[in-house]
């Protein structure tokens, strides 16, 4: 088999959730690229991919699997993809990361397939219809196809194309809304009105495609912060989406919103302010059946997830453990959190993880002669 038949084109980026998804890109970077908050894209041009060209890598992935396939029957694994083939292709030095991607998902075997870029929703609905349904036919195992969507492209669509979208087996979109307040949208030129998320959000739901809403907490930085808060609890409240995931504010540093940071006209949240304001978006939250999820390492708190209306009590109370800590304890747990070493609140109350975190405040402060603010600050960092 040729070297060129093992590997197809992959994009820079999924959703935490899409971690065990084989990923294939239909279109490339981002159609927008406006957003003040988001650096992935911004040295990138967006383009389209054709629908041959999409099929053509879909043809790779089937020849990907055999290849896999051949090495497990070689290792006398009967063609199961086992810990020792994945370890057998991780050994292989020229194989290209795509193939890894394959094995990777033979072996977690969740079935999931996550479609590149930033908004392949762009794509004439047709054709887009007819890329999922190929790679639906030729790939063995596919369970569920998400993608990206933008809420202005999808508001464009008709709701007859949403239905034969899912009718060709695209089974959940991830919307981008990031706010519910039209100040804050526009503000960060996210290129999409409150209404806008609103008509997005209801017709991918009539279509029978589950519905994930990404927001961000801290977008309204100080000035807009509660307006931020009861704003996108309200457009929350309207859309009822089957997900709600959190993915806190994290200025990069360049760019027009960098630019407002440094000149003071932006002033960005705390990491106390932003999980106040969470606390207020939960509480604001109508009579919802959500699952809000918290699974982007840039929160603070991970453990603030559930399902409403049940759950919500459960989030508040997690977010109200921290916010109740006292100072020092609350200053090791973020110092944990954001270099990795802590997932929960509660760990905090562990003496060994506590013991190991007052020595590593005292190291960090001592060898990089920094307060322990602008070393948790560098280490949060290092998630944008
Ligand atoms: S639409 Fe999404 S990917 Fe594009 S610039 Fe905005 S946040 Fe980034």
């Amino acid at each position: 088999m040729r070297s060129s038949q093992l590997s197809f084109e992959q994009g820079p980026i999924r959703p935490p959730s899409e971690a065990a998804s084989l990923l294939l890109r239909f279109t490339r970077n981002c159609p927008w690229n406006k957003c003040t908050f988001c650096p992935v894209y911004k040295n990138s041009t967006f383009s389209r991919r054709s629908l041959e060209e999409i099929k053509k890598d879909i043809d790779r992935v089937v020849h990907i699997i055999e290849d896999i396939k051949g090495i497990s029957w070689s290792l006398g694994e009967g063609g199961k993809i086992t810990s020792s083939v994945l370890q057998e292709v991780m050994m292989r030095s020229r194989v290209p990361q795509a193939y890894y991607n394959v094995a990777q998902w033979l072996f977690f075997g969740t079935g999931q397939v996550f479609i590149q870029d930033a908004n392949s929703l762009i794509m004439p609905s047709a054709e887009l219809a007819e890329a999922i349904a190929y790679l639906r036919t030729k790939i063995p195992g596919v369970k569920r196809v998400t993608s990206y969507g933008r809420s202005s492209t999808i508001s464009r669509k008709s709701l007859e194309e949403l239905i034969m979208l899912r009718e060709a087996g695209l089974d959940r979109i991830h919307i981008g809304m990031e706010s519910g307040s039209d100040r804050v949208l526009k503000y960060v030129r996210k290129g999409a009105t409150a209404r806008q998320h609103i008509e997005a959000g209801h017709k991918v739901k009539a279509a029978g495609i589950t519905l994930s809403e990404y927001i961000m907490p801290g977008l309204g930085g100080k000035a807009w912060s509660e307006e931020h808060a009861l704003e996108t609890a309200r457009v929350l409240t309207d859309i009822d989406p089957d997900f709600i995931r959190l993915r806190t504010l994290m200025v990069p540093p360049f760019g027009s919103l960098w630019e407002d940071v440094l000149s003071g006209r932006f002033v960005p949240l705390t990491d106390d302010e932003t999980v106040k304001e969470i606390r207020l978006m939960i509480e604001s939250l109508g009579d919802i059946h959500s699952t809000l999820t918290s699974d982007h390492i840039r929160n603070l708190l991970e453990d603030v997830n559930g399902k409403f209306p049940e759950d919500r009590k459960k989030m508040l109370t997690v977010i109200d453990e921290y916010l109740s800590l006292p100072p020092e304890d609350k200053i090791l747990f973020r110092l944990g959190r954001r270099g990795g070493a802590l997932r929960s609140v509660r760990e905090i109350q562990n003496p060994m993880i506590r013991l190991r975190l007052e020595k590593a405040k005292r190291d960090l402060e001592r060898e990089l002669g920094q307060d322990v603010e602008s070393i948790i600050g560098e280490l949060a960092a290092q998630y944008i």
